[in-house]
């Protein structure tokens, strides 16, 4: 759905420290950044922008790439996983792959700020933007908030729930997260205490596509996203309100499906609109963000 962002919001320039790097599974790390005095206006669900320019490391590797494509590398983006009550500003970042004769070309920025960023390093980031936010009036939307992801769209919405529990406190959550295998899941840990803390207000639940796997600990079930489990753990689909997060059709895609005279696959964001979509939900109930 568009949201607005309120009142224009002056985006802006400001240069913060990597103050600690926190290693999620095999290819995520958390960023955590020093922030000095820097008043930080941002909401949940917002993202920062990185210019991969900054970074004397990437210089060689940008100019090649910038060659091949015949145009200049714009700045990527990264959901804030902090809150804004909390004291420190972090984002978590998923290494992209480069995979012989399935992408075209190896991915410029991911690689160095999820294993080669030291703390210390100094980074200009812009922000705070996006549509993808908790609405202030979320309590006279709904009681439940669903947040269905896959792999690093999760941290959007941990923010969201971070800061739905302590300014929304009666709001209940269901959290439906995807992921390949269980070494995938990034914030196990973190989301394990969290429902700890708020049993009553918090489910948990993984799906995981390739890994059959029980633990006593954890809701764990064997496959994708599916209508059957959004009907299992939503009951009250009509009144419940949607946060969508996670890979979709990247304009790479549709280029490549064109020049092959096809259409492309549907992903994670497609597949899961689309059952939302069979289960008669209202547009105007689903958030969503694409980090295709
Ligand atoms: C709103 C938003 C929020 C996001 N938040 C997060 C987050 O919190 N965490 C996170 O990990 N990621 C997030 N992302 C994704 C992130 O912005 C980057 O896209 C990701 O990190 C990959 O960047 P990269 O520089 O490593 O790869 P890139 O260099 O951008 O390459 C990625 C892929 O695109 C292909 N590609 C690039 N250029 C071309 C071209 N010219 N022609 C054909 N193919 C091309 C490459 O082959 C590769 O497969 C977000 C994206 C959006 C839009």
């Amino acid at each position: 759905m568009a949201e607005s962002d309120g009142p224009r919001r002056r985006i802006k320039q400001i240069e913060v420290m990597v103050s600690e790097t926190i290693r999620e599974t095999h290819d995520t790390t958390t960023v955590v950044f020093f922030t000095g005095n820097d008043r930080l206006d941002y909401k949940p669900g917002h993202f920062l922008m990185i210019d991969p320019h900054q970074f004397p490391a990437l210089d060689r590797f940008t100019a090649y790439l910038e060659d091949q494509k015949g145009r200049k590398e714009p700045p990527r983006a990264y959901s804030l996983y902090s809150a804004p009550h909390e004291q420190y500003l972090a984002t978590t970042v998923k290494e992209e792959t480069y995979q012989s004769g399935v992408t075209r070309y190896p991915p410029l920025l991911s690689p160095l700020l999820v294993n080669r960023l030291p703390v210390g390093t100094k980074v200009v980031v812009t922000g705070f933007t996006g549509p993808y936010t908790l609405p202030d009036d979320i309590e006279s939307r709904t009681d439940h908030v669903v947040h269905i992801c896959a792999g690093s769209g999760s941290v959007p919405n941990m923010s969201i729930l971070k800061y739905a529990q302590v300014h929304h406190p009666t709001i209940r959550h269901t959290f439906l997260y995807g992921n390949k295998t269980w070494a995938d899941v990034i914030y196990a840990k973190q989301l394990r205490a969290m429902r700890d803390a708020h049993p009553d207000t918090l489910t948990v639940v993984h799906a995981l596509s390739r890994e059959q796997k029980s633990d006593s600990a954890e809701l764990i079930v064997h496959g994708r996203v599916s209508s059957e489990l959004v009907r299992t753990y939503v009951p009250d689909t009509d009144s419940a309100e949607f946060f969508v997060c996670g890979p979709g059709i990247t304009k790479w895609d549709t280029l490549r499906a064109q020049e092959a005279g096809t259409t492309p696959s549907p992903r994670f964001l497609e597949s899961t609109l689309a059952v939302l979509d069979d289960l008669g939900i209202k547009k105007d109930k689903i958030h969503r963000e694409s980090y295709g």
